[in-house]
């Protein structure tokens, strides 16, 4: 059993709802539990011209391999009626595996932990949320550390 965290995020199609209802289909996969959800968060687009997004982090505990939670979490994406046009596009659905437990995973299809997650206010406060305040990251760098260097800027709390 690992202890993952997932980062939400949706900005087409009511956005609230698709949120909930991909936590409720994560709380259904195999093996999986939903351990705890975060706050609901609004922030502006990474890209100019797009609606606003709603984020969220859930914690998981899960059974399942990297991979598989993966092609889960993508086959959710998929249902909720995401299309992959352009990069960054808006989208009904995101899903990304922030955290896995605290293995290090460089693979073409996942890298663990998320890339770009120090850079994000929308994934490291809701984050914070819903993880122990002491965690230290697969790669040794501090959660508080993260946050002290990303000001909650751009960011409304639900
Ligand atoms: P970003 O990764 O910058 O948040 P994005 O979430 O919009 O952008 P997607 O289109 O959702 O990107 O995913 C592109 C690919 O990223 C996926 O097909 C997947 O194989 C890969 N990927 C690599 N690492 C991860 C991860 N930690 N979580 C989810 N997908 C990942
Ligand atoms: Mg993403
Ligand atoms: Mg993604």
């Amino acid at each position: 059993m690992e202890r993952v965290y997932i980062g939400l995020g949706s900005n087409l199609s009511a956005p609230d709802a698709q949120l909930r209802s991909a936590l409720q289909a994560m709380a259904q996969l195999p093996g999986t539990a939903l351990a705890q959800a975060s706050s609901f968060y609004t922030s502006d687009s990474l890209l100019p011209g797009q609606p606003r997004y709603t984020n969220a982090v859930a914690a998981l505990d899960t059974r399942l391999a990297p991979l598989e939670l993966l092609d889960a979490l993508q086959a959710i994406e998929n249902d909720q009626g995401r299309e992959r046009k352009e990069r960054w596009g808006p989208r009904t659905l995101d899903l990304d595996i922030l955290l896995f437990g605290d293995q290090l995973i460089d693979q073409p299809r996942l890298k663990v932990p998320h890339y770009q997650m120090h850079l994000r206010a929308f994934v490291l406060y809701p984050l914070a949320e819903v993880a122990p305040q002491d965690l230290v990251l697969a790669d040794k760098r501090a959660l508080s550390a993260l946050l002290a260097q990303c000001p909650f800027e751009g960011l409304e709390r639900l």
